[in-house]
């Protein structure tokens, strides 16, 4: 599945959700700054200190932007696209298809699509806000010529949907940041923030163990979580261990989505 001499593939994902994700959780919010800071956070110093680690490092990613975050933060946006990284669907809102109705998911998708269009990306992918799917989303992406979703946790490696084929990238809890970096000031008190450490060595040893076995390693991730100052450095230190691996494919979702597009086709014939 993966090019030529490549034992396994990776690709380095970003919810970049600043204040929509908190507004979707009660639409409130939005009228209390305190709150909407953490995601504010996000746009202001996350997004930069990643761009400047990807750019070090010579790596390009994907981020997955609600449309209405890239009308607040339109030029985030440029700097995300200018420094070659991919621009991917997550919703126009950060409401959960699960709690639309069919309409309004469609509608959020077209209205995401034009929004992201507009500031010059061509999505090709899909990760939804929560990795929550509706009754018909598959359909709807299909429907507006979509080739991926990276949403869900059944796999270690891309697999075609059917009958939309859509071919999803799986992903997992383990490999997001937000399990063991999410905090807020609600159900969270009794949970711990885990230290860089604990998550470097989570991701580590999953990396390893999947690349051995040849699969698809998606590592989701969020500007306001990883973007602290500490796990930017963990992040860094995880990249150049990822890197070391010469055998490894390491690409944006959308190179990766269009490979297995290619290598499942040839497989179907
Ligand atoms: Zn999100």
């Amino acid at each position: 599945m993966w090019p030529e001499g490549k034992r396994a593939a990776a690709a380095l994902t970003f919810d970049f959700d600043a204040e929509e994700v908190w507004i979707a959780e009660d639409p409130a919010n939005v009228r209390r700054p305190g709150v909407l800071s953490q995601g504010t956070y996000g746009a202001k110093v996350g997004v930069p200190l990643i761009l400047e680690l990807l750019a070090r490092h010579d790596l390009r990613a994907t981020f997955f932007v609600p449309g209405r975050v890239a009308e607040r933060h339109p030029g985030r946006v440029e700097e995300i696209l200018a420094g070659g990284h991919e621009l991917g669907l997550h919703g126009f809102t950060h409401r959960s298809p699960a709690r639309l109705g069919d309409d309004e998911e469609a509608d959020e998708l077209d209205h995401s699509i034009a929004v992201l269009s507009g500031l010059g990306a061509k999505p090709t992918g899909y990760r939804s806000p929560s990795w929550d799917f509706g009754d018909h989303t598959l359909g709807l992406l299909a429907a507006r010529g979509l080739l991926y979703s990276s949403n869900l946790m059944d796999d270690i490696r891309p697999y075609r949907h059917e009958p939309s084929g859509i071919i999803e990238l799986p992903v997992q809890w383990m490999l997001d940041d937000a399990p063991h970096f999410w905090f807020d000031n609600g159900a969270s008190w009794p949970k711990k923030i885990s230290t860089p450490s604990e998550v470097l060595e989570i991701w580590r040893a999953e990396f390893s163990a999947m690349h051995r076995l040849g699969a698809l390693f998606v590592l989701t991730m969020h500007p306001q979580l990883i973007g602290r100052p500490s796990r930017v450095e963990m992040l860094d230190e995880f990249v150049t261990f990822v890197r070391s691996h010469g055998d490894l494919w390491l690409a944006t979702a959308g190179e990766i989505a269009a490979a297995a597009d290619a290598a499942l086709n040839v497989r179907d014939v």
